[in-house]
């Protein structure tokens, strides 16, 4: 059995020298235990953040220790009777080959409603985030201009599409570079892409929404928060997802000089972090499933095989190398 360990915290960008692959033994199941043969695991961008020596909201990765993240498979040894063998769960003891965990952290899920590698995508915290994101922190109301950044992204892909179900009149995305541009309006649905590779993006947001935006879903932070605020409406709503574009930075990132507006504006401007908002899971899996099942919510997902190229999806999906979820399927 193979997993992969923190070799040492990256400065900047993370190369090849961050991660090890290192062979372990098969482990066995203690009483109320499992056993799981990983199938699936997911790369996200937060592990970034997990790789630093202080994270506000979690435990850092510890050095030489295996990395952790969301990942799916079957259970093989079970010593639990609530998770026969066979099961397919998710859990959260990804980057490895065979996780052991407690019976309670495990999840089984229902490979009827979609492939279950769904679940670590649309079906998973990913699409939960967009969910919870439209409907509780900075909530659509029909009519609403919308904008979502990392459009093409998994979260953002599904953003675009959730914001138009919610009744928003228009939906604007953007994304880098002209092919995944041209995907979110082809396969996403969004009325309009921008390219946040083509030029700067608030001047290209002031063009395709000239009376303003009401919604806007902040996964990247920096300069396109900045121009969310600039364009925001009157009783306008930022969610704060995701800052990718600063992830990396090896100096403190200024915050967008424009925050003032969101008072004159009557706006809010509201952080989410996902682990507060599982409650809405049971609602989510029950409406996304039935949007997936009729074919009204597309997803995607860009896979790479063999648990030696995690270390090389992680590094694709802080570049941008995905369409959809970034997944890595185990053999
Ligand atoms: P994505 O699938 O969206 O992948 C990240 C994308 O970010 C890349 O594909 C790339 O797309 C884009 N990107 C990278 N650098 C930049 C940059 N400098 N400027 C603009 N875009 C950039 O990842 P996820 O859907 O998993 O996550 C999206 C965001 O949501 C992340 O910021 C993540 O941290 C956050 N998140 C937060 C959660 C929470 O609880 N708060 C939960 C889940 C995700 P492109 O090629 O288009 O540039």
């Amino acid at each position: 059995s193979r997993e992969i360990r923190l070799a040492a915290r990256p400065v900047g960008e993370p190369g090849p020298g961050t991660f090890e692959l290192a062979e372990t033994r098969v482990p066995q199941p203690a009483e109320g235990q499992i056993v799981v043969r990983n199938t699936w695991m997911s790369v996200d961008p937060y592990m970034r953040e997990w790789m630093k020596e202080e994270v506000s909201y979690a435990q850092p990765y510890e050095i030489g220790a295996p990395l952790v993240g969301s990942a799916l498979g079957e259970v093989v040894a079970s010593r639990a009777e609530s998770v026969p063998v066979g099961s397919v769960v998710t859990h959260f003891l990804g980057w490895r080959e065979y996780a052991l965990l407690d019976a309670a952290d495990a999840t089984v899920v229902d490979t009827t409603l979609a492939p279950a590698e769904a679940y670590l995508g649309p079906l998973g915290t990913t699409g939960l985030t967009a969910y919870a994101t439209l409907t509780r922190v900075a909530p659509v109301r029909p009519g609403d201009v919308v904008w979502v950044s990392a459009a093409a992204g998994a979260v953002g892909s599904i953003a675009g599409q959730v914001a138009r179900k919610l009744g928003a009149a228009r939906v604007i995305g953007s994304a880098g570079g002209p092919d995944k541009v041209k995907r979110i309006v082809t396969g996403f649905g969004f009325d309009t892409g921008l390219d946040h590779k083509a030029g700067p993006i608030a001047a290209q947001l002031a063009e395709a929404a000239p009376d303003g935006i009401d919604v806007y879903v902040d996964n990247v932070g920096g300069d396109h928060l900045r121009a969310a605020i600039a364009e925001l409406r009157l009783h306008g709503r930022i969610g704060m997802v995701g800052a990718i574009s600063s992830y990396n930075a090896t100096q403190p990132v200024p915050g967008p000089d424009n925050l003032f507006e969101l008072a004159a504006k009557n706006a809010t401007l509201r952080g989410m972090l996902i682990n507060h908002h599982f409650d809405l899971f049971p609602e989510w899996i029950e409406r996304g499933s039935a949007w997936i099942a009729d074919g009204s919510l597309h997803y995607e997902q860009t896979v790479l095989d063999g648990i030696e190229r995690a270390p090389e999806a992680f590094l694709g999906v802080l570049r941008g190398a995905n369409t959809g979820k970034m997944l890595v399927r185990l053999s």
